[in-house]
């Protein structure tokens, strides 16, 4: 059987992973890749695959790096199951609806400045031509074992310019990525090959000999075909038609997910409904069965709300995330100190708190730990925005599935407290809402999206805040390189906001301890669970291990310590093709 990584692979978005079998063939996720624009001309490189030919995808969780490209894929063919939890399936609704939003959006705008700088425009459109060509190129250099072009590989070095802890779509779009393609590009251009292919043979010369036949050229030549990059790669009505294949699964129940594939979903503790998948295949009828494990994204154990990444013994090949290789998080007590410790000076300055998060999972957490720190009498309850109408609606779904708590949440559900809610809390709906709290009475906080500041109702807040002394920015996720988030977080002294410099007075600070990926010794103390004391060789003893989902250097930091447990340690290249036996 042979396994494509394509996504996640020395990068930490677009998630996809295609397993062949001699009797099937499945994806694990099928996430959009996010960043800068040259990350995310990845989503637009012809499908590796015949979508019509899958049986299934397997999504492991509804960040959109995960699933972002589901609604691409339906469009281009495939009418199979997609299987997830049903955690995961309320949060995906959420996640790609909101996406092929924001893409037709983004394709309008696009459309506007052109009209606007036809001359721009051009070069940018050569530009992203060439972006696009030397995807598919650094692609198959990875199917084929090739080294790249320098052009390729310059590409890959590029686009490799962040980690993103939680990606929203609202952070993909306005950090540059833009809308990825109308997916139909291997089949215009297999199209045009063909048609030209027919002109040239059956097209009888009408010039005499030696003349030439500028018809015939003109008629033999192959259209040029260029795909229209700036155009969504799906909509919203495409993103509701892909909700149509979603089937829920239980965690811990083994079910045929396509011929001599058996996939058991298991608790990642990343996000709600987030999963490890561990599958069971034959690749043959009667053959030997291996066991192959799919990380997702680990969550960190300890954290609120959702329960620990549940802990794995066996396997014949494992895929393990690598996010925060070669980084430890501060331990628990100092993140909720250091909160506790800045919500406890902006009150006495009489200032504002902005805390930029995550839609998904890190706005839930800091809500959670706030609410818990104002009944631990640990800070004064300051009234709290909570501006982000993904957040709120990820909220409810939250608040649906008390079954994916961890035990202590279940508990406080169950004695009648609300720990999803701030008992302070003020729900922001609207923008007018959301442009308001500038003029509301200090001190007070705002939970605002995105997290690291590349979009969303957060910017407007930072354009009142950022030269204010009394104010403090606190960023609790990662922040990607070459982001706003990053720059502020590295001690910047001035931004650019609007095409103005302004100087940055406000206070900055940071917690890691929030985040939802495991840290380095959490990936070790995961992975360690497949050794059990056992040697290579012994059954339920990896034969391999994959690092995906880091970027270069967390992976070469980590890759040696995986080693040191006696795996044998492979970092795949993207678009590489790799036989299990
Ligand atoms: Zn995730």
């Amino acid at each position: 059987m042979d396994l494509h990584f394509l996504g996640a692979a020395t990068t930490v978005t677009g998630s996809q992973f295609l397993l062949e079998t001699g009797q099937a063939r499945i994806l694990v996720d099928c996430g959009m890749f996010q960043g800068g624009p040259n990350e995310a001309i990845r989503n637009r490189i012809p499908l590796a695959f015949d979508p019509a030919t899958l049986d299934a995808i397997l999504l492991t969780h509804a960040h959109l790096d995960h699933c972002g490209l589901i609604p691409h894929v339906v469009r281009e063919g495939f009418h199979g199951p997609i299987r997830a939890t049903a955690g995961t399936i309320e949060l995906a609704r959420l996640v790609l609806l909101d996406s092929g939003r924001l893409q037709e959006e983004f394709s309008k705008r696009e459309d506007r400045w052109e009209r606007r700088h036809p001359d721009r425009a051009e070069a940018e459109e050569v530009r992203e031509q060439a972006a696009l060509e030397a995807a598919i190129e650094l692609a198959e250099s990875g199917e084929h074992g090739t080294p790249p072009t320098p052009e390729a590989e310059a590409f890959g070095e590029r686009s490799r310019e962040r980690a993103d802890d939680a990606p929203t779509s609202a952070s993909a779009t306005a950090a540059g990525s833009g809308p990825a393609a109308p997916g139909t590009i291997r089949n215009a251009q297999e199209a045009a090959h063909a048609e030209g292919a027919h002109v040239a043979t059956s097209i009888e010369p009408v010039g005499g000999p030696g003349r030439p036949d500028h018809e015939r050229e003109l008629r033999a030549t192959v259209p040029e075909l260029k795909p229209d990059l700036d155009a969504p790669l799906y909509t919203e009505r495409d993103a509701v038609e892909s909700l149509r294949g979603f089937l829920p699964v239980r965690y811990g129940e083994e079910e045929e997910v396509a011929p001599g594939i058996h996939a058991t979903y298991l608790d990642a503790g990343h996000i709600l409904g987030s999963a490890i998948i561990r599958l069971r295949v034959q690749d043959v009828p009667g053959g030997p069965e291996r066991i192959l494990v799919f990380s997702g994204d680990l969550g960190r154990t300890g954290a609120p709300i959702i329960a620990d990444p549940t802990p794995m013994h066996d396997a014949d090949y494992v895929l393990c995330e690598s996010t925060y290789g070669g980084r430890e998080h501060e331990p628990t007590a100092e993140a909720h100190r250091i909160l506790a410790e800045t919500v406890r000076l902006v009150a006495e300055n009489n200032g504002v708190l902005l805390v930029p998060s995550f839609a998904i999972g890190r706005t839930q957490e800091i809500v959670w730990e706030l609410d818990r720190l104002v009944s631990a009498g640990e800070i004064p309850a300051l009234p709290l925005y909570l501006d982000s109408p993904m957040a709120s609606k990820a909220s409810d779904i939250y608040r649906r599935h008390t079954e994916y708590f961890d035990e202590e949440t279940r508990a406080l559900f169950e004695s009648g407290e609300t720990p999803l809610d701030y008992p302070k809390q003020i729900v922001v709906s609207d923008m007018a809402q959301s442009q308001a709290i500038a003029r509301a009475r200090r001190p007070y906080m705002i939970v605002a999206s995105n997290g690291m500041l590349t979009g969303g109702r957060v910017v407007g807040h930072l354009r009142n805040l950022i030269d204010d002394p009394a104010a403090t920015i606190l960023f609790v996720g990662y922040q990607g390189e070459g982001t706003l988030g990053r720059h502020l977080q590295e001690g910047a002294k001035t931004v650019r906001l609007d095409g103005q410099v302004r100087d940055v007075r406000c206070r900055i600070a940071s917690i890691s301890g929030f985040s939802a990926h495991a840290d380095e010794p959490g990936l070790l103390a995961w992975l360690s669970g497949f050794a059990g004391g056992r040697k290579p060789g012994d059954q339920g003893f990896p034969r391999r291990v994959f690092l995906v989902h880091g970027d270069p250097g967390p992976q070469a930091e980590l890759a040696p310590k995986v080693t040191a447990l006696g795996f044998d340690v492979h970092v795949p290249r993207w678009h590489e093709v790799v036989t299990l036996d």
